[in-house]
């Protein structure tokens, strides 16, 4: 796979490879929501909220772009990484950098209290990604967000089905709903609470600006 410009494309850091996969076990009813029926110790977090199995492999067999490794998207939420490189996403004053591109006509974009499961970038990897990534290339929105927090999951949604459960749903369930022990969580859903809409190119001015700025002071050293 190639980019239009012939280079490789960079493999995102949540992208899951084709080693990850893991065979995702019984599901079962139990205490009022669903379990594995072999369920370890390490299959919940620390909310209580049951997730997907998946292994943990990256660079091994093909990478599958579209296809996001949960524990990393996961780790890159919490931790406010870059998911292209994993380094750490762009903070400024104004906020943490995000790049919103599938749902830039969405409405409530621009209210406080959009979700999404995308982590958010450092600024070389914006500005590739909104370059090279094919729903990013025709439509994005740039946001900084100054405040914002995990909100829920992304998955599938089960109810009661005699003796196994039943699919019914999937789509982002917040932590407070009802339905959250009926969830197998897929990714981690955060809510952008209060930020602006920035433009990319204008960020990256002022990024350049910047480490020419640092690299301008180790040179004096
Ligand atoms: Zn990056």
């Amino acid at each position: 796979m190639t980019t239009p410009t012939g280079k490789p494309p960079v493999v995102p850091y949540i992208a899951c490879w084709s080693s990850e996969h893991r065979p995702q076990g019984t599901l079962i009813v139990r205490g009022g929501g669903i379990a594995y029926a072999d369920e370890g110790p390490y299959e919940r977090d620390d909310l209580g909220v049951l997730w997907k199995r998946v292994g943990l492999s990256p660079g091994r067999g093909r990478p599958e772009f579209g296809n996001v490794h949960f524990l990393r998207q996961r780790r890159a939420m919490r931790k406010q990484l870059c998911q292209i490189c994993g380094g750490p996403s762009d903070r400024t004053d104004d906020g943490t950098l995000w790049l919103v591109g599938e749902d830039a006509d969405y409405p409530d974009l621009h209210k406080p209290g959009y979700v999404t499961t995308h982590p958010p970038l450092c600024v070389p990897c914006a500005v590739t990604s909104a370059g090279t990534c094919p729903h990013l290339r025709k439509r994005h929105v740039a946001l900084r967000v100054k405040t914002f927090a995990v909100a829920g999951v992304h998955g599938v949604v089960y109810q009661p089905g005699g003796l196994f459960p039943v699919m019914c749903d999937a789509g982002g369930i917040a932590f407070e709903s009802w339905r959250i022990p009926w969830v197998l969580a897929g990714q981690l859903v955060m809510e952008l609470q209060e930020f602006t809409l920035v433009d990319l190119a204008a960020e990256h001015a002022a990024y350049l600006k910047r480490t020419e700025a640092r690299a301008g002071l180790f040179d004096k050293r």
